[in-house]
């Protein structure tokens, strides 16, 4: 997988950047960021509603101990309530207001996780952090709480070495319930807005080309979920009787899911989204190793592997009900139902898709069957203008610091919040970035980190916040 697409990755001021010296304060609180990383990691917050909430209560209180640690004076740990007004997870905030007219940057990371899953599968505890070949393991090494060390590091760092001329606003905003679904973000934004003002904002929470090229996001699918029922009895009845003239339900619900694809596998759903990707592809020997495709089974879709990850819709199904296989009976079923989960190209808007996939589903079924439509989650894609000002300095940053051109990548999977902070800020410039790796498996057993990759992240923030102090956002057409 060569990285492609040339950047403009001059910065305007970089020689008043002092790159070298924000690179040594870096590696010289390298020792002390990633300890307080493994501290993190021994805190299994999980914002789910069956897991202990004191613990992700403790994981805020030490989050907010490291933002005071960092030298910021005003902390705060907030929450909003949830519609049935129960309160939600605990975000921690901390602020330092900007000086002199310069630009504010919010830095967001979150800092809530995902359960372990099955511990058997983990080759050593998950909330145990562990150092093996240069990679960090354990729940939460990546995703997210390297994301929370980075900003901290990479802040301490220019306010060091950049001393008195540092006058970059600076709000750091750990969020406590990402994992579960992000269920009070709107409100916490709509309640909290004035505190979270910014002119830039950095999501750390993606992923990285591979290891040891850095990757600016710059685009990520949109997502839909629902389900559908089919019917076609009443009530169940003796398939000995009654077998023959009647398809089951399972079998009709089967025969309805296979008309989503077509025979090539693309999504047969009419009216959605979708363009090429050309700009960037991908390797099909790496993309099967890495999700671990069997020998013999063809990939599905058509057009680069890019556009079908990035640009064009996915259409799983996640869930089916119909009698479980040991408790099955010589009858016909009279309904069964589906859970499917789409993926959206950027610029497609969930609620027209919401309604293609109804108007499919509806018009598909086959034997007249009955099918009862109900609409789920939606959440936004995201793409960003790479030429913005901010884009242009995180890309000169991430080149900088590791050495090698930055890829600008786009990523099949979502940030629904993004697109309530785009509603929240309409001017703010996002730029997603990471610390994540393809093999840093978020979400899956023996999640880890590069370590190595990892200290490139803070010197590339660092390096982007001294960029924006020094130049703030004003477009430098010509670099000098
Ligand atoms: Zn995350």
């Amino acid at each position: 997988m060569a990285p492609a697409t040339p950047q403009k990755t001059s910065s305007p001021k970089v020689n008043v950047i002092r790159v070298n010296d924000l690179t040594e304060a870096v590696e010289g609180a390298f020792s002390t960021t990633v300890a307080a990383l493994k501290q993190l990691v021994g805190i299994p917050g999980i914002a789910w509603p069956s897991f202990d909430p004191r613990e992700l209560e403790r994981s805020a209180e030490a989050v907010a101990e490291l933002v005071r640690a960092a030298g910021i004076d005003d902390v705060r740990i907030i929450r909003s309530n949830r519609e049935d007004g129960t309160p939600g997870g605990p975000a921690v905030i901390g602020r330092r207001p900007s000086r002199e007219g310069k630009p504010t940057i919010l830095l967001y990371a979150h800092h809530d996780v995902q359960p372990p899953g099955d511990s058997a599968l983990w080759y050593s505890a998950p909330f145990a952090a562990h150092e093996r070949d240069g990679r960090l393991y354990g729940r939460g090494a990546a995703d997210d709480k390297a994301g929370v060390l980075a900003h901290l590091a990479a802040y301490s760092a220019a306010a060091k070495v950049i001393g008195d001329e540092f006058g970059l606003g600076v709000t750091f905003f750990f969020e406590g319930e990402e994992e579960a679904g992000s269920p009070t973000f709107r409100r916490f934004l709509d309640e909290n807005r004035e505190l979270l003002r910014a002119d830039v904002i950095v999501v750390a929470d993606s992923s990285n080309w591979k290891v040891g090229v850095p990757a600016l996001t710059t685009s990520l699918r949109g997502v839909i979920d629902g389900t559908f029922e089919v019917r076609v009895l009443e009530h169940a009845v003796h398939s000995g009787m009654y077998g023959g003239p009647i398809l089951d339900a399972p079998t009709l619900l089967a025969r309805l899911i296979a008309t989503l694809h077509d025979d090539a596998g693309n999504v047969a759903i009419a009216n959605l989204v979708q363009r090429d990707e050309i700009a960037l592809d991908l390797s099909e020997e790496d993309y099967r190793a890495d999700a671990s495709v069997l020998d013999g089974v063809r990939l599905a879709g058509q057009g680069s592997l890019a556009s079908r990850l990035w640009t064009k819709p996915a259409l799983s199904i996640i869930g089916i009900d119909v009698p479980a296989v040991d408790l099955a009976s010589n009858t016909l079923i009279p309904a069964a139902r589906a859970k499917f989960s789409m993926r959206l190209a950027p610029g497609q808007d969930p609620e027209a898709a919401m309604e293609a996939v109804r108007e499919h589903l509806e018009s598909h079924a086959s034997f007249g069957a009955r099918v009862t439509f109900h609409p789920g989650e939606k959440g936004c894609s995201f793409s960003t203008d790479t030429s913005s000002p901010a884009a242009r300095i995180a890309l000169w940053a991430l080149g900088e610091s590791w050495g090698v051109t930055p890829v600008e990548m786009g990523i099949g999977g979502s940030i629904p919040f993004i697109s309530d902070l785009i509603d929240a800020y309409p001017d703010v410039q996002i730029l997603v970035t990471g610390v994540e790796d393809p093999d840093s498996r978020a979400h899956s057993a023996n999640e880890s980190l590069d370590i190595k990759d990892f200290q490139h992240a803070i010197v590339a923030e660092a390096l982007m916040l001294a960029g924006l102090n020094a130049q703030g956002l004003e477009d430098h057409a010509e670099p000098a």
